[in-house]
């Protein structure tokens, strides 16, 4: 093999931790470095709740590449991956170019998954990405302003959050710091404007402590969030979602944040997947497939009782970290290392100074809980651009 070729397709948590290891560890002339990337920005995914309720600029939650790359070391492509040829060792972009590779990397992230509920692909919302919460927040707007001229039309001012794991309960917590803003802005009265969270297990944010999640609904219903917990959505139309129950509420804004799966281009490549994700070896390689490695949300990794991890992006910074420091080291020749997971905790916002989180044996409530996630908002920052970036991105 010449000079070897890395290719990594996806700058978000994974794949962009992968790029800036390989960026630290190697010398410009060790591997050609491709990162493949929809966009010329990485976005923080876990701030996409705040834009899509217009609790902060989208702007906010984009971070430009040019400012973290080192052109010297890593080739930046923006485009976008239609499919990947593993037998060929090859990747065409929607374009028509054709990239080939030595060692691929797949950090493609995730899609909404809908377990089969009619309607949710054509007439929900989903929080995925920078575009995708503008659209959520300017129809939010919009429904208020066609509220003002159809005044008996209450859907317009209903919204339905479907599931109430992590990503439903952090956009409640911004949604219902939005509404008080928006009904002074468009002369609405408070009382007409309803938010149900809708979940279709027995419990929100399951897997959390009770206590927490008890606090947490405490909070949000503070702010007006109603919850409809073990009650799953049959059907989304149009005009609103269909409930197990027999309940129909009309809305004309649903956002399903109920779960991921990997995302459909994995599959499509003929990788061995459980709900779109590959099951990776301990080295994050795809089985079958000495050279190829998934992080993120594609890839699939389980617990020493066989459980399986949770997609997270704090997983996912961990996979790109490893990978990056073993692509090194295989380029070198080297032995690359095991990945282990060391979970540090688990910390959700409830909207402005409040949240819930566990980390250890210790529970975290309310401000204290908000001031540790911005501590690790601020050790991600760092981690990825430096102190420049963490200091123009943290919101004290
Ligand atoms: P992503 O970060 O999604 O990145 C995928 C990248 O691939 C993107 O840059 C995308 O543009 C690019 N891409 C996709 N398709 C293509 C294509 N065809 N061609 C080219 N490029 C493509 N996790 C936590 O640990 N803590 C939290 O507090 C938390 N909060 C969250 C809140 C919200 C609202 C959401 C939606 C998720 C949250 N998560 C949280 C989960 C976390 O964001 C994901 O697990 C994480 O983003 C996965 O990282 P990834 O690298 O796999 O993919």
């Amino acid at each position: 093999m010449g000079t070897p070729k890395i290719l990594i397709l996806g700058a978000g948590y994974g794949g962009l931790l992968t790029t800036l290891q390989l960026q630290k560890k190697l010398n410009y002339n060790e591997a050609e470095i491709t990162l493949v990337n929809k966009h010329n920005y990485h976005y923080i995914t876990t701030w996409l709740h705040e834009p899509a309720a217009g609790t902060a600029p989208a702007d906010h939650a984009r971070v430009s590449l040019d400012g973290i790359l080192n052109k010297d070391k890593v080739n930046f492509v923006k485009g976008t991956v239609q499919a990947i040829q593993p037998e060929e060792q090859t990747v065409t972009l929607e374009n028509g170019e054709v990239l080939s590779y030595d060692y691929l990397v797949v950090g493609l992230g995730s899609e909404p998954e809908t377990f089969g509920i009619e309607g949710l692909k054509e007439h929900a919302f989903s929080i995925r990405s920078i575009n995708a919460v503008r659209n959520i927040r300017e129809h939010i707007e919009y429904m208020f302003s066609k509220f003002k001229n159809e005044p008996d039309r209450t859907d317009y001012l209903t919204f339905v959050v479907g599931g109430a794991g992590f990503t439903g309960i952090e956009f409640c917590g911004e949604l219902g710091d939005r509404l008080p803003e928006l009904c002074r802005e468009f002369d609405v009265d408070p009382e007409l404007v309803k938010i149900y969270c809708i979940e279709a297990a027995p419990t929100a944010l399951p897997g959390f402590d009770p206590e927490l999640i008890q606090y947490a609904m405490d909070v949000l219903e503070r702010k007006g969030i109603e919850f409809k917990i073990g009650t799953p959505i049959k059907q989304c139309t149009p005009d609103g979602v269909l409930l197990a129950t027999g309940e129909e509420i009309k809305s004309k804004t649903v956002v399903w944040a109920a779960g991921v799966r990997g995302n459909n281009i994995v599959e499509k490549a003929g990788f061995e997947v459980m709900r779109g994700r590959v099951k990776v070896d301990e080295y994050l390689r795809a089985p079958g497939h000495e050279n190829v490695f998934v992080v993120g949300d594609c890839a699939l990794i389980f617990n020493e009782e066989g459980r399986p991890y949770p997609p997270t992006a704090q997983i996912a910074v961990q996979e790109g970290e490893t990978l990056g420091a073993n692509l090194a080291a295989l380029v070198r020749g080297d032995l690359p290392q095991k990945f282990i997971p060391h979970l540090q905790g688990t910390l959700a916002s409830l909207g402005k100074g409040e949240g819930i989180g566990q980390v250890g044996s210790k529970k975290l409530f309310g401000s204290t809980a908000a001031m540790m996630k911005k501590a690790s908002d601020l050790r991600y920052l760092y981690k990825i651009g430096g102190v420049g970036l963490a200091l123009k991105k943290v919101k004290l």
